[in-house]
């Protein structure tokens, strides 16, 4: 048997053995979907330092003083997750549901675990859909749709030439610094707290799980990188999939999550 065939039997026993799996995804499970990793060459951080756009502090004066670099980074964040489509790892990770207890926790903002059917999925940095008011309460949630009309809008304002005020207007249902009408997506920047409720049972699925699959990610960005490490320590398998290994796991299936999630699946599983 190859390497890469026992570490899919052994993945597969665990998975099939498994009563409450957390998948937990980081961006590289969205990368086939059209949504780059930040941290890889030419990801978003190359190209916008995240002090400078990724702080609300940061944001705020970037938008003031180079509002056409802010409204860039505005659109380089969203238009690929507009564009989005979940991918056969989204829709094997909710074919799991079928046959176990599923949670999944992911620290993407691109609703794509929902769109493909995961049912229970705890976004612990947030969603770029669901819109709050500057001090945190909820004003609503944008379809992807709606998502789409604000990206092409926005393309429109910053070609051929930078139009500020078109370009406010365009993002003005996801974000807007208007007094009494202030408006943002409920992602988490730099320096702020995790998304609540989503962390507190991210954090409570992560200690009662006996698997967990994490699907994509580094294991670099804290404290989101704690869960698998809470995980292990409460006596759960790891099973870890992607092009890197995240170190902390007891099987790793070398690969992409679209290639690598189904055959874990058809494995375990059968289908
Ligand atoms: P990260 O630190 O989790 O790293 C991404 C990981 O994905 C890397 O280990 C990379 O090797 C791996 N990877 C790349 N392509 C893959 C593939 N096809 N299949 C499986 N694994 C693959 O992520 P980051 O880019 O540094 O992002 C940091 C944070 O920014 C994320 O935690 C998230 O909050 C946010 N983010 C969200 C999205 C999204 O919503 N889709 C995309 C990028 C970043």
């Amino acid at each position: 048997m190859s390497d890469r065939a026992e570490n899919l039997a052994r993945a597969a026993d665990i998975l099939r053995g498994a009563k409450h799996l957390v998948v937990f995804s980081g961006a590289g499970a969205s990368a086939e979907s059209g949504i780059p990793t930040f941290r890889d060459v030419d990801g978003l951080w190359q190209r916008f330092p995240p002090e400078q756009f990724a702080t609300p502090h940061g944001l705020i004066a970037a938008a003031t003083r180079m509002p056409h670099r802010a409204a860039e980074f505005v659109l380089a964040l969203l238009e690929p997750i507009a564009a989005a489509e979940p991918n056969a790892g989204h829709r094997a990770a909710a074919a799991l549901e079928r046959h176990t207890r599923v949670t999944v926790v992911t620290q993407n903002i691109d609703g794509l675990h929902q769109a493909a059917g995961s049912t229970t999925v705890w976004e612990v940095h947030g969603s770029a859909f669901n819109v709050v008011s500057l001090a945190g309460d909820p004003i609503g949630v944008v379809p992807r749709e709606q998502m789409r009309r604000v990206v092409a809008d926005l393309h429109q304002a910053i070609e051929p030439e930078f139009d500020q005020a078109a370009a406010l207007q365009a993002v003005r249902p996801i974000l807007s610094f208007e007094p009494g009408g202030g408006r943002r997506p409920n992602i988490v920047l730099f320096t702020e707290a995790m998304a609540e409720p989503a962390w507190s049972q991210a954090c409570a699925a992560a200690d009662e799980c006996d698997c967990m699959l994490l699907v994509g990610t580094s294991g670099v960005v804290y404290p989101a990188a704690m869960l698998p490490e809470q995980a292990k320590s409460a006596g759960a398998d790891v099973i870890a999939v992607g092009p890197e290994s995240p170190g902390l796991c007891d099987v790793w299936l070398r690969g992409t999550s679209a290639e690598m999630l189904p055959a874990l699946v058809k494995a375990a599983l059968g289908e």
